[in-house]
């Protein structure tokens, strides 16, 4: 039978961003049982949890991107009406 689940481990799957899919710069795990981890990704987002405490995953550090994405979106919808 499987482990369960921990955030550490859904944190370990991401090889990029969830948000705009920037590559993985760096992970680490720690504490007891390796439940706490923190991902960062080279856009500077960074998410984390803290397994000890059950802290649920937060971001520390915010990806930049959605303005972009909305800025490309804008993008497109001007080129379908210009073309
Ligand atoms: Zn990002």
């Amino acid at each position: 039978m499987a482990e369960p689940m921990l955030r550490a481990d859904v944190l370990a799957l991401l090889s990029n961003c969830p948000v705009c899919g920037s590559a993985k710069a760096d992970f680490t795990r720690w504490g007891t049982e390796e439940k706490s981890a923190r991902v960062r990704f080279e856009c500077s987002a960074v998410f984390s949890t803290f397994g000890d405490a059950e802290i649920e995953v937060s971001n520390r550090d915010q990806c930049p991107a959605p303005s972009r994405v909305a800025a490309s979106a804008l993008e497109r919808e001007f080129s379908r009406g210009a073309a």
